[in-house]
């Protein structure tokens, strides 16, 4: 079982032949709301690649916070560990422009409120296999909940997306055993531009890394002196949205399942090489049946 202690945000989704300016007022194409958050798409990435999922986090009392439920219980996420808290949900107010460049303003609200787990919350996570974090929580609760399977013998296998990316505690690096940055995250983390480089230097910080690098495919290393260099499979990309939420959901399935890391890494490219086809972020991720096709 994997449980994600992380973020829900609804996305507001406006499409527009161009960003307005300040001041201005313009007339959008469409608009979408889209479940989303970097925590609700690992677990809803995780859940349709085949694991039992728990989600651990907060919704607000408005109109947003059924739906952010219903999304992660569809994908047949375990919810019981979703608050109610009062005020807004967390929301990403996203303008898609023609071209394709987005802007984006997350406003955190109910993820803000959010503090380290306790109680169930944390028995669910020392009973699980594998623990997945993101940074769109207050760090004082990631770091919190990574320390939880330390308390217990046979913890579950911590796996950090440093996104968006900041500046790591060493309290939080200490309980990490797989950090999985995209090259951008990497290189601000490690200050090298090289996604080579930052990932040697990142396994002076953790463990294990992987790093991404978008349609070039993930690097891997261990400190045991494993290195992998797994390329994308190559794919018509159509809308790379949470390509690395599904890449990461599907790398802790993979992992519980007791794959090695060149086994791990190739299911993960696969779901996030599927997702990529797709328009969306959670609606974009792919099912079991359908990475295990696409690894025949
Ligand atoms: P993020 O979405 O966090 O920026 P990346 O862009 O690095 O992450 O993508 C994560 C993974 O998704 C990559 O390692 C790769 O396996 C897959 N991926 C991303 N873009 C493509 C693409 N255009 N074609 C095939 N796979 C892709």
């Amino acid at each position: 079982m994997i449980s994600v202690f992380g973020s829900a945000n609804m996305d507001l989704v406006a499409y527009v032949a161009q960003a307005p300016r300040p001041g201005e007022t313009v007339t959008g194409r469409e608009f979408r709301t889209i479940p989303g958050g970097k925590g609700a798409n690992q677990a809803i990435a995780a859940a349709r690649a085949g694991a039992g999922v728990a989600f651990l986090g907060a919704v607000g009392d408005d109109a947003f916070g059924p739906g952010l439920r219903a999304a992660l219980a569809e994908a047949g996420v375990d919810t019981a560990g979703l608050r109610v808290v009062p005020g807004p949900s967390g929301v990403a107010h996203i303008v898609v422009e023609d071209g394709g460049d987005n802007s984006i303003i997350v406003v955190p609200g109910a993820n803000g409120a959010v503090t380290g787990p306790a109680g169930r919350d944390a028995e669910t996570i020392a009973r699980s296999d594998a623990l997945l974090l993101q940074l769109e929580l207050p760090m004082d609760a990631v770091v919190a909940a990574a320390h939880v399977p330390r308390g217990v013998s046979s913890g579950a296998e911590v796996i950090l997306t440093p996104a968006p990316a900041a500046p790591l505690p060493a309290e939080l690096l200490e309980a990490v055993d797989l950090i999985v940055p995209n090259e951008h995250e990497a290189a601000a983390l490690t200050g090298r531009d090289d996604p080579r480089d930052a990932l040697e230097a990142l396994l002076g910080l953790v463990p294990e890394a992987v790093v991404t690098l978008g349609a070039r495919g993930a690097l891997y290393g261990s400190r045991d002196g494993t290195r992998l260099h797994e390329a994308a499979v190559p794919v018509r990309a159509v809308d790379t949205t949470a390509a690395g939420d599904t890449f990461a959901g599907a790398l802790a399935v993979a992992r519980t399942e007791g794959a090695g890391p060149a086994r791990a890494l190739r299911f993960a490219s696969a779901a996030a090489a599927l997702s990529v086809q797709r328009e969306g972020a959670s609606t974009s991720m792919p099912h079991r049946h359908e990475i295990d096709r696409l690894l025949e």
